[in-house]
């Protein structure tokens, strides 16, 4: 049966548990991407403007570095105005945009000669700065300093250009004599922009700017708002004075980048980088922050992805659940088919035991009542060989009935002795009869008696016994049975049988316990056998919590055992004991069958197959009681109404009415006349729950098909008025020494003195003088016409005819006790086989004299 295990249902939730762990998992992981490609983004984009800022510097410098040059060559010349011109002239003729300028600070009108000549007036070069705001600043440089200064845009007074302004003091020589000027260089200041270049696409939407320290825009990018940069940051971001404040000194300091918002609100990234040469100016570079990063966390694609999961995972788990309940219902089927195989397996088991056994108990009253030996000797044919059947089927039906969860413990008190006992006499046949010895090594501290399934304890151990034997040609079998741990209550059973038999080959060790498999093809195909024997054990022991283990080596021998858990019922040690010299005292009963017979007591055997009520009528006939059958519950109603039944036998499954039912008619029916009536019921074997249900049912006790007849006759003995039962213990050597000669003085003394018979071989075989005296009659009334066909099957030379009658002549005379008559046909058959005329000729003779002679004497005793 498939369960429907209880994380089925928390698979989906954990799958989705998964997916939600994933896609937290790449938000986690892209988001830390992104930081980090953010920051390296940054930093390339404040390296960039570092470099704008070094192209800016070195612009700078290289300008500061030709005013230098000019006013070298000035101060060392001592040059007039003019000169100083016309060098600057000659020299500047590279830098076409821009101006020089030698101007007297200590004029008030601030007068001058340019390099250039006005636009309206070529041939005027004079310049005039009055009203410059330049010179504000300037008058308050040293003069005298030889270092060139810039200063911030102002309008080119030549041609209104926004300009940057370099300047020095030099010493012009004026009329004769030295006056202190001041040398300007005026470039467009988008000289220094046309320097500035944004590599690739990525920063097509940057700008760059240069401030001055207050923070005002000298080159101002359009996204650069309000007129100095730290009133766009008050104006987009914060108006706190320190926030500010700190934003201006980290300008100043030093290169680096902050994130900000623009004039959209949108964030940007502002780099900067102080301008070396000047005195607190700064490029700020501007980048919309989004343009930095295009490989910003995707969302669309994120869900994208958890989604496709998410559907991919329901389809998936769907496509596996569909599945599932299909290969569920599969497995159903498959399990309810194997499940009505063991039950038709178990059923037809059953059902074929019952003939079987009714062949073999008509057989037992074949071998009961003839003296037939060819016919003894096919019925022992048809013994063996059923029995063997019987062995196959029992196989199969206990192993369905393991498979269909059928067999079930049932704890009975047993006696170890009676256990070993049993189990030596099962296989002492067995193993002398192919030369093995048995070796029982007892552990003297086992107890005596013992709490458990005994049949399956007996079952367990017989089968790997006869495996023992079956697989072992030479040497023996031991088998070791010892106390384990023990408590008050329990004992663990060790039980070994070890042979050294062919062993089983390491590669066929994990086939040993499969079913139907048989191992070593080759060698074992010879030896009977179903393949079934140690599943069986292995799943008995499995239901008694034990386990069947194995050490083998190949072509040296195997060892096979188990440990089992066992109730102790009587924990005196069982002390020295051993099978073999106990059987003679102990065993002595398995030999005797209890007979009895009980005149004038009338039993009904209720079963639904006549033939096994024909084979328990002739098996019962001895106990002379009347022996009533019924085919039916029907039947059975009726002969009830008829008759006084002192015991009732029930079937229990019987068609149209069972057992139970039958029982309950009969007893509303005629409840007071049955009222004392033992009825016993006949149910299947064992099979689960059955005893239980019968006892409950109202019978007195219940018996196991198929019926063994002494157990029906222990039962018998057991129920019916013990003054009605007359025991006889047959068997014990003693008294049936005693029976014989009883019977043999029921003799008449001629036949006991005739030499030719023995009358003891005689009664032994027909059982007692009644019967001994109808053979002899019979075999005396053959003689004459035997004689004659004996003699013409040898004249006619018909062999076969010969060999038959003599052969039929040596059992008769066996059955009778003739003996010497017996081993002379004996003879004359082999011979008559080999069709050796010569020797049957010579040897006939002697034979029908004496055959003659035997039958003449008994008409003369007989008659
Ligand atoms: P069966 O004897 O009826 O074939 P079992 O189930 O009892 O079936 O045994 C299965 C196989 O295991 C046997 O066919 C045989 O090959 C192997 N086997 C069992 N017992 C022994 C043993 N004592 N020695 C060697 N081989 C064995």
């Amino acid at each position: 049966m498939i369960e429907k295990k209880p994380w089925m249902s928390w698979i989906f939730f954990v799958n989705i548990v998964i997916v939600l762990a994933i896609v937290a998992f790449v938000v986690f992981y892209s988001s830390r991407e992104h930081e980090a490609g953010l920051t390296e983004e940054r930093n390339q984009f404040t390296n960039m403007i570092i470099a704008m800022e070094r192209i800016t510097t070195n612009y700078l410098e290289h300008e500061q570095h030709i005013c230098n040059i000019w006013a070298n060559f000035i101060n060392d010349k001592d040059a007039t105005p003019e000169e100083a011109m016309d060098y600057i002239r000659l020299t500047q003729s590279g830098y076409d945009e821009g101006s020089a300028h030698i101007i007297f600070p200590d004029d008030l009108t601030i007068i001058g000669l340019s390099s250039e000549a006005d636009v309206g007036n070529p041939a005027n070069f004079g310049v005039s700065y009055r009203g410059y705001d330049l010179f504000k600043e300037i008058r308050n440089q040293d003069l005298a300093s030889s270092e060139v200064r810039v200063t911030r845009a102002f309008t080119n007074p030549k041609n209104g250009a926004t300009s940057l302004a370099f300047y020095r003091g030099v010493d012009i020589n004026y009329q004769g004599a030295k006056r202190k000027a001041l040398l300007l260089r005026i470039v467009p200041i988008s000289k220094i922009s046309q320097r500035w270049v944004l590599p690739t696409e990525k920063y097509e939407d940057a700008e760059i700017s240069l401030i001055d320290g207050k923070g005002n825009y000298m080159i101002k990018g359009s996204s650069f708002k309000n007129s100095s940069f730290l009133e766009f940051y008050k104006s987009y971001n914060s108006t706190d004075y320190t926030a500010v404040n700190e934003l201006e000194q980290e300008i100043m300091s030093g290169a680096g980048s902050f994130i900000m918002n623009d004039a959209q609100g949108r964030k940007c990234l502002i780099a900067h980088s102080p301008v070396d040469t000047s005195n607190g100016w700064a490029i700020l570079g501007y980048i919309p922050a989004d343009r930095l990063y295009t490989d910003s966390i995707d969302w669309t694609l994120v869900l994208v992805v958890a989604a496709a999961i998410v559907i991919l995972m329901i389809i998936d788990v769907g496509v596996l659940i569909f599945y599932n309940k299909e290969l569920a219902n599969t497995a159903l089927e498959a399990d309810y088919a194997n499940k009505s195989k063991s039950d038709f397996v178990s059923n037809m088991s059953h059902e074929i035991r019952t003939p079987i056994t009714a062949i073999l108990g008509m057989n037992e009253l074949i071998r009961r009542e003839s003296v037939n030996e060819i016919v003894l000797g096919y019925a022992a044919n048809i013994q063996k060989a059923g029995e063997s059947l019987l062995g196959i089927i029992s196989d199969i039906l206990d192993f369905s009935k393991i498979e269909a969860g059928r067999m079930e413990i049932i704890p009975v008190t047993f006696a170890s002795e009676d256990l070993i006992r049993d189990l030596h006499n099962l296989i002492r046949f067995r193993a002398e009869g192919k030369g093995l010895s048995i070796e029982w090594k007892i552990d003297p501290d086992l107890p005596k008696k013992f709490t458990g399934d005994e049949l399956k304890v007996k079952q367990i151990i017989s089968n790997l016994l006869t495996n023992a034997v079956k697989y072992t040609e030479e040497g023996g079998v031991t088998v070791e049975i010892r106390a384990g741990e023990k408590n008050d209550k329990l004992t663990d059973l060790y039980v070994a049988v070890t042979d050294t038999g062919i062993g089983i080959k390491p590669e066929e060790m994990d086939k040993l316990f499969s079913a139907f498999d048989r191992l070593d093809a080759k060698r074992t195909r010879t030896i009977e056998g179903t393949g079934l024997g140690l599943s069986i054990v292995t799943r008995m022991l499995d239901l008694m919590g034990s386990k069947l283990e194995v050490e083998s080596t190949y072509d040296v021998g195997s060892k096979f055992f188990f440990t089992l858990k066992l109730e102790i019922a009587d924990p005196t040690p069982i002390g020295q004991y051993d099978p073999e010299t106990a059987e003679n005292t102990a065993g002595g009963g398995d030999y005797k069958s209890t007979a009895f017979t009980a005149p004038g007591m009338s039993v009904l055997i209720v079963d639904d197959t006549p033939m096994n009520l024909q084979v328990i009528e002739g098996l019962l006939r001895r106990t002379q009681m009347k022996v009533d059958t019924a085919a039916s519950g029907a039947e059975c109603i009726e002969k009830v109404a008829d008759n006084d039944y002192n015991m009732i036998f029930l079937d229990y499954r019987m068609p149209y009415m069972n057992g139970i039912e039958t029982l309950h008619r009969i007893r509303e029916d005629y409840g007071e006349k049955i009222r004392h009536v033992p009825i016993i019921s006949l149910t299947a074997s064992a099979v689960s729950g059955d005893r239980e249900r019968m006892l409950e049912a109202g019978f007195t006790d219940y018996l196991t098909k198929p019926i063994n007849v002494a157990e029906m006759e222990a039962m018998m003995i057991k129920y019916l008025p013990a003054d009605a039962v007359n025991l006889q213990e047959r068997a014990g050597k003693e008294e049936e020494a005693e029976h014989r000669n009883e019977e043999v003085d029921k003799l008449p003394e001629a036949l006991k003195n005739l030499g030719i018979l023995d009358i003891q071989a005689g009664l032994d075989y027909c059982g007692d003088a009644e019967d001994y005296l109808y053979a002899l009659e019979t075999y005396e009334k053959s003689v004459d016409e035997k004689a004659d066909i004996i003699s013409a099957n040898l004249e006619s030379g018909d062999f076969e005819s010969f060999t038959l009658n003599v052969h039929s002549l040596k059992s008769t005379s066996l059955a009778i006790g003739a003996r010497e008559l017996f081993q002379r046909a004996k003879d004359l058959e082999a011979a008559g086989k080999e069709e050796d005329a010569e020797v049957c000729r010579r040897d006939l003779p002697e034979l029908i004299s004496l055959y003659k002679e035997l039958g003449e004497s008994l008409k003369r005793i007989l008659d």
